[in-house]
């Protein structure tokens, strides 16, 4: 299996060769060169896989410069009941991914049983073990630097705590994240991780990471990494639990589905997108937004419009706040054909602040043919939303997996299972649940007095300079 970018200006990789980069050195993103086929006969067999099982079936026909008996080792090591042991449902932790029926029709699938209680556990968890076993194989260190506010800098650094050979820099928004977000991250007492809280923004924390990025001998140096959402290695992993989530949902290979994802960045829904292209009978995906609609926007009228981050709001489900969604270019490059050179033209629009409006063309006209439909949802809708969940099924559902439902409900069809994913647990969010309920979420148990154990955390200014003298004196 080879690896080529989406703008068509960079040699085939392997997987390996691209799980420790980013972009493609085209400005593209990469995807395989084909989207391997499952049959029916496997889709029977694979009905009856544990979580891990499955996930080596699915990530071998991607992962082909690992030697089978390897990979089984680390999808093994990674897909475990201790990894992901916080199941409020009451279903076995060791599905690692429990459906709960809400309704006869109408199901949620738990992403977020996880350590930072996120679905970015289910592919970040991945990724740490496989950065750990390739830069062994390769003798190689690797320094992760990245910004966050929220749910990918716990994920990236639950994932990498006490890994060989890798150390991660994690900048925060001094003072702006949630007290238990804050808990979570600062409380890890792993020597290879380090908490920054940049007094500013989280845009000044983005800007500072670019910064840092962009001076290629400091970068080279100091072997300056990354784990962002358009990392193929992510999208790989979020492929697995379509597969988990459908055989959950039917009782035969007959029955198709629909999956209500709430999205941003695109990273989620494009693994179900790669899901159906390998053969997984889905009959449609819903994207959910909130009021931060680009995608809706794009899969109702065929114009994709990034946002300037100034009209960029915030939300109740502030990791949906995006402006433009990173992994959208992999889907374009589906939908034109696999032409690198339309990806390239409609991407020269976007990158330089632009929009592009593929009304009207025969690319827009074959979208009906992918099977996705959208929808948004407000903050009033989610307050309703997570009400209503917990007043007719008593499920406390999140922000986010709200906005999901909302949307999923407008395309409920008779006779085809709708599945929401849900993307992070209530305690995430706690001040909009207070909001719609009254009360404190649930928490799980050993997550209680979080808040008061000791932290480790670096208060900097949001300066590039001390930033960089900072890893350097770490690094040595
Ligand atoms: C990251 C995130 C999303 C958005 O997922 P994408 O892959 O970026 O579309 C939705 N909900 C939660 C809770 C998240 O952390």
């Amino acid at each position: 299996m080879h690896y080529i970018s989406t703008r068509g200006h960079a040699e085939a990789q392997t997987f390996c060769d691209i799980l420790l980069g980013g972009l493609a050195p085209d400005g593209g993103l990469y995807l395989p060169d084909h989207y391997p086929q499952i049959s029916a006969a496997e889709l029977t067999a694979w009905r009856k896989l544990s979580y891990a099982e499955l996930a080596y079936e699915v990530l071998r026909r991607f992962v082909t410069d690992i030697p089978p008996g390897d990979l089984l080792s680390i999808v093994k090591k990674t897909y475990t009941a201790q990894t992901y042991p916080y199941c409020r449902t009451g279903r076995r932790a060791t599905d690692i991914t429990p459906l709960t029926t809400l309704e006869p029709g109408l199901h949620l699938l738990e992403l977020s049983n996880g350590p930072t209680l996120a679905f970015k556990d289910m592919a970040m968890q991945l990724l740490g073990n496989l950065f750990e076993y390739v830069l062994e194989k390769r003798g190689e260190t690797i320094n992760i630097l990245g910004a966050t506010s929220g749910d990918t800098g716990s994920a990236a650094e639950y994932a990498m705590r006490g890994k060989k050979g890798v150390r991660v820099f994690m900048l925060s928004p001094h003072g702006k994240m949630s007290a238990f977000q804050r808990a979570q991250m600062y409380s890890l007492q792993d020597a290879n991780i380090f908490n920054i809280a940049v007094v500013g923004m989280f845009d000044d924390a983005q800007d500072i990471v670019k910064a840092v990025s962009n001076d290629a001998g400091f970068k080279a140096r100091y072997k300056i990494g990354a784990v962002n959402s358009i990392n193929w290695a992510r999208i790989a992993a979020q492929v697995v639990y379509y597969f988990k989530g459908y055989f959950e949902a039917t009782k035969s290979n007959d029955e198709r589905v629909a999956f209500a994802v709430p999205s941003g960045n695109f990273g989620n829904i494009c693994a179900g997108h790669i899901a159906r292209m390998m053969g997984l009978p889905v009959e449609r995906l819903v994207l959910a937004t909130n009021e931060n609609d680009v995608l809706d926007e794009f899969f109702k009228t065929g114009c994709y419009r990034p946002r300037a981050t100034a009209e960029t709001l915030v939300t109740s489900s502030p990791s949906m706040d995006i402006s433009k969604a990173s992994n959208f270019e992999r889907f374009v490059f589906d939908l034109v054909g696999r032409d690198p050179a339309i990806v390239s033209r409609l991407w020269q629009a976007v990158d330089s602040g632009g929009s592009f409006d593929l009304a009207g063309t025969p690319h827009f006209q074959s979208l009906p043919g992918y099977a996705f439909v959208s929808g948004r949802s407000t903050h009033r809708d989610r307050i309703d939303t997570v009400r209503d969940a917990w007043q007719r099924y008593g499920v406390m559902i999140d922000t986010h997996t709200a906005d999901g439902l909302k949307v999923a409900r407008e395309y409920l069809q008779p006779a085809v299972p709708m599945i929401v994913l849900e993307t992070a647990q209530a305690v995430k969010f706690s001040e909009t649940i207070i909001e719609a309920l009254g009360r404190e979420p649930m928490r799980p148990a050993d997550l209680e007095g979080i808040e008061n154990l000791p932290q480790r955390v670096e208060v900097m200014a949001a300066d590039v300079r001390a930033i960089k003298e900072y890893i350097a004196r770490i690094c040595g």
